[in-house]
């Protein structure tokens, strides 16, 4: 265990300060002890991936950061048609796509180069060209810090959402996730709904895609219009899309020319990027950040600001989104206060 760690460089964004106590943990046994020596000196935990969604505030956090290191990656029973495999949570998301892929097991091809670990992706319901982590998911384990217990959670019991679940909204910060199970199949992908995919393939006269062509075509996709963490700090979509009813979508239709809008049950989800872009904010700097000028729902933090600018960024584009739609726009990474 670690005093006094700086968690700017632990998070994609790189803002905030420092938490007052911080543990790596590898084994089911060590988030386990973290979890009780967290308990016994009452101190809430704060669990760590590769910090890809996740604003950081100005320190210092009186809590234990626990960074989740769990490795694994098992297919645990298949037959002609499937697959079940068992990822630990600490394994780099697009790693684990990338070896589903190669054992020609779709599911989740769609959701390659989203950052982050596994563990992370049913916590928001990690979405992407289509596909949902729901969509595979059937079950996961998690450290109940409230029982003091391992749990097994099926997917019913996740309350999976638009880029929700239970993990992030009732039972935030509750359950410490160590593996989740995916359930993949050995049959031939459906081809991309998403114009942007289904354009890329074209190009290049596939309508027909493979697995990895599939993979491949997202991954340029996203090359082409999000910036790298890795290089550029950022939490990718900084907001979340906004579901509408019928009339406030009417209402919008009679007052913007073209309102790119998409059927989610009744209702209807907009495109929070063309919201953003309608008020001006993409490619402008404001406060030290910056809007990306491929991808207006992407703010970025080259000058590397801190959280207050951040977060006066943040009012200032809902504020103007509250003015310009009559919406309110809700922002996508988890924020720790
Ligand atoms: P896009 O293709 O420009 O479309 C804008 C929005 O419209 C997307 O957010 C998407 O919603 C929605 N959309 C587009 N085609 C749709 C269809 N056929 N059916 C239903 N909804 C549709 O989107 P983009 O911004 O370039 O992103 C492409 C995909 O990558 C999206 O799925 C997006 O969520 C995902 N992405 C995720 C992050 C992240 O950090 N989490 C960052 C960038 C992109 P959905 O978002 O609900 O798919």
């Amino acid at each position: 265990m670690r005093e006094h760690v700086a968690l700017a460089p632990l998070t994609t964004m790189q803002v905030g300060g420092s938490v007052d106590y911080f543990v790596a943990a590898r084994t089911r046994g060590a988030v386990e002890a973290a979890c009780e020596w967290a308990a016994e000196h009452k101190l809430p935990v704060l669990v760590l991936g590769e910090g890809s969604n996740m604003i950081v505030s100005d320190g210092p956090l009186h809590r234990l950061a626990l960074k989740i290191e769990l490795p694994g990656f098992e297919v645990t029973a298949q037959d002609n048609d499937s697959a079940t495999v068992v990822v630990g949570a600490g394994e780099h998301w697009d790693g684990v796509v990338e070896r589903c892929v190669k054992l020609g097991l779709a599911g989740v091809e769609a959701l390659s180069m989203v950052p982050g670990t596994a563990g992370a992706t049913p916590v928001q319901n990690v979405g992407a060209y289509g596909a949902e982590i729901a969509g595979t998911l059937t079950e996961l384990e998690a450290y109940d810090t409230k029982e003091r217990e391992f749990v097994r959670i099926g997917h019913d019991d996740c309350a999976f959402g638009y880029r929700s679940s239970r993990f992030r909204e009732e039972d935030a910060g509750r359950f410490v996730i160590v593996s989740i199970t995916l359930a993949l199949s050995k049959r031939p992908p459906a081809p991309p709904v998403y114009e942007s995919l289904r354009r890329h393939l074209a190009e290049q006269g596939i309508t027909e895609p493979t697995l990895a062509q599939i993979r491949d075509g997202v991954m340029a996709v996203r090359k082409r219009i999000l910036p790298d963490p890795s290089v550029v700090p950022n939490t990718g979509s900084f907001f979340k899309n906004p579901i509408v009813d019928a009339a406030k979508l009417r209402q919008l239709e009679t007052r913007f020319e073209r309102v790119p809008s998409y059927t989610y049950g009744d209702k209807f989800k907009l495109a929070a990027g063309w919201i953003v872009e309608e008020c001006g904010f993409k490619g402008q700097e404001h406060f030290g950040f910056a809007l990306w000028p491929q991808h207006a729902l992407v703010i970025t933090n080259s000058n590397h600001a801190g959280y207050t600018d951040l977060m006066k960024l943040v009012e200032l584009i809902v504020r103007s989104a509250q003015e310009k739609f009559g919406i309110t726009l809700e922002p996508e990474p988890l924020f720790v206060r």
